[in-house]
C-alpha cells in the first residue's frame, strides 16, 4: 500500500487567517479599533507559554489585539479568586471579544471557576455549559477550537463522515466528547475510548475515522488500524525534547489513506480556528448591541 496522504495543517491555516483578516480589517474600520482576545494565564508552565507565543503571534498576523492577563501567586484558593475577578473585568471590557484561559490550571484551582465567570457569548473556546449544551442539542455555538480543527481535518481528507465508523480515543470535555457529539451529528457511527477501554485495539480496528486524543505517545500503532483509515492525531506530547503525537506515525502511515502529523498537523489548523472563532464573537457581539438599542 502507498504512504498516506500527509493532513498538513499550515495551507488550511493560511486561509483561513486571510478570511480573518479581511473581516478584522472590516471590524476596524466600522469601531475604530481591533477585536480583542484576552488570553488569562493562571501559573505558567513551559508548554503553555510555547502555546501563549503561538497564539499572540497568530493574532498579531491578522491584526487582532491579542493580549495577556497574568493571575499570579501561589496560594490557590487566592489564585482561583483573583482568576474569577479577572475573567468579570473582561467579560466587561467591549474591546475584549473573546477570552481564553490557558491549561492546564494549576493544581487546586478547578476548571468550574471558568465554567461559571465566562460569558457564554466571549467564551470561544467553548467551555461554559451554554456552549457546551447548544452543541449537545445540535445548536450552533461556539465549540472547543482543538476539536473543531480535528474535524475539519477529516473534511479535508476527503473521507466521508455520513455512515462511517468512528472510533474517538479520549474523552475529555475539551477534546474527545465535543467531537464525539459533532461526529455523530455528521452521522458518523461512533465509538468513544478511554482509558478504561478494554482491548483498544480491536475497536480501533473496525474503524474508518480515528481521532486519538489521549496525550500517550504511540498509543496508536499501524497494526491496530483499518487499511485506508484516516487518522487524525491530536496529542501532544514531548519525548527527549521533541514533540510527537499518540500516533506512531512510521507504522500508521503505511496503512492509514490519510494521517496528520505532529507537529504541523491539527495545532496550526487549532489556532487559526481560535481567531475565526474570535471574529465570530465580535461578530454576534455587534448583533447583540444592535439588537438591544433596537
Ligand atoms: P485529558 O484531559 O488528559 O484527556 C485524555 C483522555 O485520554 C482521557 O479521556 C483519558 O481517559 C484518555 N486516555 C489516556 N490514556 C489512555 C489510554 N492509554 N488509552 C485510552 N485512553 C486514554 O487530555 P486532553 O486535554 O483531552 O488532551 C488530549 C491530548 O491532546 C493531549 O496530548 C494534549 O496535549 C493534546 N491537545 C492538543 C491540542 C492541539 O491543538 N493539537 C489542544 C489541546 C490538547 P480517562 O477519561 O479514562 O482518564
Amino acid at each position: 500500500m502507498s504512504p498516506a496522504r500527509r493532513l498538513e495543517g499550515a495551507p488550511f491555516a493560511s486561509e483561513i487567517r486571510e478570511r480573518v483578516a479581511a473581516d478584522v480589517a472590516e471590524y476596524r474600520e466600522r469601531h475604530g479599533y481591533p477585536p480583542g482576545l484576552a488570553v488569562v494565564v493562571c501559573g505558567r508552565s513551559a508548554p503553555s507559554m510555547v502555546y501563549l507565543e503561538r497564539i499572540l503571534k497568530a493574532c498579531a498576523q491578522v491584526g487582532i489585539d491579542g493580549s495577556t492577563v497574568d493571575v499570579p501567586g501561589e496560594d490557590a484558593e487566592a489564585q482561583a479568586l483573583e482568576l474569577a475577578a479577572a475573567i468579570h473585568r473582561l467579560n466587561d471590557d467591549p474591546t475584549v471579544a473573546g477570552i481564553i484561559v490557558q491549561m492546564p490550571l494549576p493544581p487546586g484551582v478547578g476548571l468550574r471557576i471558568v465554567v461559571d465567570a465566562i460569558d457564554p457569548l466571549k467564551d470561544i473556546d467553548g467551555i461554559h455549559p451554554l456552549n457546551a449544551g447548544l452543541l449537545r442539542l445540535g445548536y450552533e455555538g461556539f465549540v472547543p477550537a482543538t476539536a473543531h480543527a480535528a474535524l475539519e481535518m477529516i473534511h479535508r481528507s476527503g473521507a466521508s463522515i455520513e455512515g462511517a465508523d468512528a472510533v474517538v480515543i479520549g474523552r475529555s470535555p475539551v477534546v474527545g466528547m465535543p467531537l464525539a457529539f459533532m461526529l455523530t451529528r455528521e452521522h458518523a457511527t461512533l465509538t468513544v475510548c478511554h482509558s478504561r477501554t478494554r482491548d483498544l485495539a480491536a475497536k480501533v480496528r473496525q474503524a474508518d475515522i480515528v481521532v486519538v486524543a489521549a496525550g500517550h505517545p504511540g498509543l496508536v500503532t499501524g497494526d491496530m488500524l483499518k487499511p485506508g483509515a484516516v487518522v487524525i492525531d491530536v496529542g501532544i506530547n514531548v519525548v527527549d525534547g521533541r514533540v510527537v503525537g499518540d500516533v506512531d506515525f512510521h507504522s500508521a502511515e503505511r496503512v492509514a489513506s490519510a494521517i496528520t502529523p505532529v507537529p504541523g498537523g491539527v495545532g496550526p489548523l487549532t489556532n487559526a480556528l481560535l481567531l475565526s472563532h474570535l471574529m465570530r464573537a465580535a461578530q454576534r457581539q455587534d448583533q447583540a448591541t444592535e439588537h438591544d438599542g433596537a
